[in-house]
């Protein structure tokens, strides 16, 4: 399957991703994942990237697609890709459609999830992340904690509060979501390409996306 995930920060996009990896093979790219772990790798990208992200601001279209375009030409993205967190912006909407254009590339369908506010205020607060730049696998505090108290169950690493998940980064990136983010909505909506699922529960949008696909 090809699928974007659209969704407010907190929505659950890097879970469903996950999951959904796990029907078909298809590969999790996640433009935040890549990004956070070439700060941690302490790379001249990620020296630039740095302040921009912890304070929960986008980085520039340019960068993202130069990253994408290199990203959704490896051999592994063959057998299907769900896009975690890309696009972000109208522009990358717009040149993600050029680019797959020019490489033959469908996608299936762009996925809304959709959650109120409180919930996502409620989950980012309480959400942690493995320290390690190969896992980053999320738990949360109160409903996901990790087996051991602060240890990743996959990988035994620290798990952490991301630096971005502030009450103000967090209030930030939501306010980023509404202004940036939010349009694409209607983007995918004018491509015939929009689902938008009930996102409060995941298994529910799991069950959404298989269907869509099936039918
Ligand atoms: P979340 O969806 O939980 O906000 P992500 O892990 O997707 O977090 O992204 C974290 C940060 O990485 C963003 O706040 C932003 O600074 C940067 N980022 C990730 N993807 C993009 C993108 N497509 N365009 C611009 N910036 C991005």
């Amino acid at each position: 399957m090809k699928l974007i995930l659209l969704g407010a920060p907190g929505a659950g996009k890097g879970t469903v991703a996950k999951k959904l990896t796990e029907l078909d093979g298809s590969v999790q790219i996640s433009t935040g994942d890549i990004l956070r772990s070439a700060v941690t790798a302490g790379t001249e990208l990620g020296k630039q990237i740095e302040s921009l992200m912890k304070s929960g601001d986008l980085v520039s279209d340019d960068l993202i697609m130069g990253i994408m375009e290199e990203r959704l030409q490896q051999p592994d993205c063959e057998k299907g890709f769900l896009l975690d967190g890309f696009p972000r912006t109208i522009p990358q909407a717009e040149a993600l459609k050029a680019l797959l254009k020019r490489l033959n590339i469908k996608l299936d369908m762009a996925v809304n999830l959709s959650v109120d506010r409180e919930v996502i205020l409620d989950r980012l607060t309480t959400r942690r992340t493995c320290s390690n730049p190969e896992c980053q696998a999320i738990y949360n505090v109160k409903s996901n904690p990790p087996k051991q108290e602060g240890i990743c169950d996959k990988c035994g690493s620290p798990v952490i509060q991301r630096e971005d998940e502030t009450a103000e980064a967090i209030s930030h990136r939501l306010e980023t979501y509404n202004e940036k983010t939010a349009p694409l909505i209607g983007f995918y909506e004018k491509e015939g390409l929009l689902l938008t699922v009930d996102a409060t529960s995941t298994d529910n949008v799991l069950a959404a996306i298989k269907q869509k696909l099936e039918g």
